[in-house]
């Protein structure tokens, strides 16, 4: 495996991989690596010669400085499970390399960047966009990988790549969970034992509520059982919880989408935990 701090050295080596006529796959992640990571290295593994993975904790998608602050870093571990896991390449450029001036270059989303995670967070879409796309341009991989943990970023990013007309192909992966039932998130490590314990009500209450849904409750009713969920849970507060098309991820109260994603977002402590489930029509 091969560690790139610069965007001239990784550009190098990917002109030798392009040379070759490989095909590569990128997993951009923001570091503190767990299985959910992994999973994307094992699927980009699976369908491309050689795998990229990207660590960088972009500080244009924080909207919250203590966030970014707190986020947590464990740079040596990482690189040790990417070897061990058959990463061929990692680029970990500092902020400098990444925006040596400060971008005012502004990406915006429509109607998608202003729901849910873009409403709570405000531009965080669009540091996303703004990082992403800069990967792209610089690593030009064949696929690109990501989580439907963050089910709205993959939207926005699928978004990114049809309106700018990328050549890539977006990949997604299910979201890889703890025993009990909690999605793993590098944001986990900061919770503690008994946070832990506690966070798995959140897929608990996601797919009370599915089952509810899909059995013919009403929405509304089942947001209202959720909120009292976490009513009667302390150290815990429900941001949202909300039924959406994943489209524009507007809300909707019906199946008439092919597509609709259950959203909850969780304070649990001082940590902010997002996780998902999907309906299909
Ligand atoms: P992050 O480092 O949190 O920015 O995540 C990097 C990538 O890993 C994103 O595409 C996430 O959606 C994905 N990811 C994070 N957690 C999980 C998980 N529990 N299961 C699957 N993918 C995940």
């Amino acid at each position: 495996m091969k560690t790139f701090l610069t965007i001239e050295d990784l550009t190098k080596e990917l002109n030798l991989v392009k040379a070759s006529e490989k095909t590569s796959g990128l997993v951009p992640t923001m570091g503190a690596l767990h299985q959910g990571h992994l999973s994307l290295v094992k699927q980009s593994r699976s369908e491309c010669d050689v795998t990229i993975v990207s660590i960088f904790v972009n500080p244009t998608q924080f909207n919250n400085p203590d966030d970014l602050k707190k986020y947590p870093k464990t740079l040596d571990q990482d690189l040790e499970l990417l070897e061990s896991n058959g990463c061929d390449l990692v680029f970990v450029p500092s902020v400098k390399e990444m925006y040596p001036t400060k971008p005012e270059l502004n990406i915006s989303f429509g109607a998608i960047e202003n729901a849910l995670e873009g409403e709570h967070r405000p531009g965080h879409f669009e540091g996303v966009g703004m990082i992403i796309s800069r990967l792209f341009t610089i690593i030009e991989p064949t696929k690109a990988y990501f989580g439907q943990k963050d089910i709205q970023q993959f939207y926005i990013i699928k978004k990114l790549i049809d309106e700018m007309g990328i050549h890539v192909d977006l990949r997604r992966a299910p979201i890889v969970r703890e025993s009990n039932g909690l999605a793993m998130s590098s944001r986990n490590e900061r919770l503690s034992a008994q946070e832990r314990a506690q966070a798995a009500v959140i897929y608990q209450s996601l797919e009370q509520a599915k089952q509810k849904i899909v059995s013919g409750v009403k929405f509304p009713s089942v947001q209202q059982e959720t909120e009292r969920i976490f009513e009667g849970q302390s150290g815990m507060d429900l941001e949202y919880f909300e039924m959406v098309e994943t489209k524009e991820f507007s809300s909707v109260t019906d199946f008439k989408n092919k597509e609709i994603a259950l959203c909850i977002a969780v304070n649990v402590g001082e940590v902010r935990l997002i996780d998902n489930i999907l309906i299909f029509s």
